[in-house]
C-alpha cells in the first residue's frame, strides 16, 4: 500500500529529461490524441509496441474519466496540459510513474506545466489503482491558477498537519508532503476516489473539513488568489 502511494508522483522540480539525448526534437514524438489530450510518445516508446497497445487504452481511459469528474472551468483551464510519454530510461527514479513539471526543463522536450509519465510498465501496473492522471492535472490546475500557492490550501495543510491528519498510516501519507501534494491528494479523493482514507468526498468533508472546504473553493474559482 505504502509503495502505490509513493508511486502516485511527486511535482518534479528540475532534472526532467536529463538522460534523454540532447538531438532528440518534437519531431521525433508521435503526437496522438487521447480524450481530449494531447499525448507525445517517445521514440523508444513507439520502438515497443506491445507495451504501446497496452498503455494507449488505459492512459486513455485514466484521461477520460479526469476529465469527466472535473468542473467545465478546470477542463477549459487544462485543455493545453500536455503529456508526455517516455521509455524506462527517460527520467528520475524508478519510483514514480508519472511527474508534473513544474519548472523548466534543462533538457529533453518536455515543458513547463506538462505532464510525464516515465514509467509506463508501472503505469500499467497500476491501472485500476486511483486516478494517477487527476492527480497530476491537479497539480497543472493548482500550479496554474494559484501558482501552487493557494493560502486557503495552505492554511488547511498546516492544520491537517498540526492535528495530525493523514498521519496514523491508515490515512493516505503522501498528502502530508507538502501542501502541493496535500492538494492534489485531497483533489483525488474530492473527484472521484483514493485507495486509503479520506477516500471519497463523503468522508474527506467529514474527516477533514477545512481540507474539505479549501478543495471545494479552489476548484470552484472562489479561493483567494
Ligand atoms: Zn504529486
Amino acid at each position: 500500500m505504502k509503495r502505490m502511494h509513493a508511486a502516485l508522483c511527486a511535482a518534479l522540480a528540475l532534472a526532467v529529461g536529463r538522460d534523454a539525448p540532447h538531438d532528440q526534437t518534437l519531431r521525433d514524438y508521435r503526437a496522438v490524441s487521447l480524450a481530449g489530450f494531447t499525448v507525445l510518445v517517445s521514440p523508444d516508446t513507439q520502438a515497443d509496441p506491445a507495451t504501446w497497445e497496452r498503455l494507449e487504452w488505459r492512459l486513455e481511459d485514466t484521461l477520460r474519466e479526469a476529465r469527466a469528474a472535473l468542473p467545465p472551468h478546470a477542463r477549459r483551464e487544462l485543455a493545453g496540459v500536455r503529456i508526455w510519454v517516455e521509455g524506462s530510461r527517460a527520467t528520475a527514479d524508478a519510483f514514480h510513474t508519472a511527474y508534473y513539471i513544474r519548472r523548466a526543463a534543462p533538457a529533453g522536450v518536455a515543458s513547463r506545466g506538462d505532464i510525464l509519465i516515465t514509467q509506463p510498465q508501472a503505469f500499467i501496473q497500476g491501472f485500476g489503482q486511483g486516478n494517477v492522471l487527476l492527480h497530476e492535472l491537479a497539480h497543472a490546475f493548482d500550479d496554474r491558477q494559484y501558482g501552487m500557492q493557494n493560502p486557503a490550501v495552505q492554511a488547511a495543510f498546516e492544520q491537517a498537519r498540526r492535528a495530525g491528519l493523514y498521519q496514523n498510516g491508515e490515512w493516505t501519507p503522501y498528502a502530508v508532503t507538502n501542501a502541493r501534494e496535500y492538494f492534489a491528494e485531497l483533489s483525488s479523493a474530492y473527484f472521484l476516489r483514493m485507495s486509503a482514507p479520506p477516500l471519497d468526498r463523503a468522508r474527506l468533508k467529514r474527516l477533514d473539513p477545512a481540507g474539505y472546504a479549501a478543495i471545494e473553493a479552489a476548484w470552484s474559482g472562489e479561493a483567494d488568489r
